[in-house]
């Protein structure tokens, strides 16, 4: 499936349909149900990518949590990030002792994740895990541990389902990879 923005410029195809992403997050919302019953963790989104995602996987999580929000940023052009990221945003929540999963949209370089996990380290969790809708291993610079992933993705640039390209797209309910500039623009 192929769509072109009001201006043409840019194609859409299809990648993960909104059938497919809903079969991910109830699969991921019954293993962290499991995983963690009987505790109370803290669910860290990352935004402002991730903040669709939650949203579905906390309706179908089965289990009593909290919910915080951090925000990082990578110096660097649009659509990859460097290595420098920073937190623009922290938590409000004393974490202390706590069990932190991390919701993440997308890890690509791993750049931004593995800053997050040590900006948490230092606020001296109990646990801390990481569950991520999309994983694209291709790209990956830095190691990171993914406990919790949708799944796998190739080395494309992808948006819908909270995903934006220049704060557009995010509202799409079916993820696609765009390809720019097709007709020359
Ligand atoms: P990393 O630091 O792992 O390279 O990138 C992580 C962040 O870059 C993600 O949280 C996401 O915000 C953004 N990102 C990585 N790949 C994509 C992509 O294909 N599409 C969009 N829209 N954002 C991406
Ligand atoms: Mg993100």
């Amino acid at each position: 499936m192929e769509e072109r923005d009001v201006a043409g410029r840019v194609a859409l195809t299809l990648v993960l349909s909104r059938e497919e992403i809903g079969q991910m997050v109830r699969r991921l919302a019954l293993e962290v149900g499991r995983d963690y019953r009987g505790r109370r963790p803290v669910l860290v989104g990352v935004l402002k990518g991730a903040f669709v995602f939650l949203a579905d996987l906390v309706r179908e999580l089965d289990l009593d949590f909290e919910v915080d929000f951090v925000r990082l940023a990578s110096y660097g052009s649009g659509t990859t990030s460097s290595g420098r990221v920073r937190v623009t945003a922290g938590l409000k929540t004393d974490v202390a002792g706590r069990d932190l999963l991390v919701v993440e949209d997308i890890i690509d370089t791993g750049y931004t994740t593995e800053r997050l996990l040590r900006y948490l380290r230092a606020r001296r969790p109990g646990s801390m895990k990481v569950c991520a809708l999309l994983s694209k291993p291709a790209r990956r610079k830095v190691k990171v541990p993914i406990d919790y992933l949708g799944a796998e993705v190739p080395d494309r640039f992808l948006v819908g389902y909270g995903l934006d390209y220049a704060q557009r797209h995010r509202g799409l309910p079916d993820i696609y990879a765009l390809e720019e500039g097709r007709d020359g623009a």
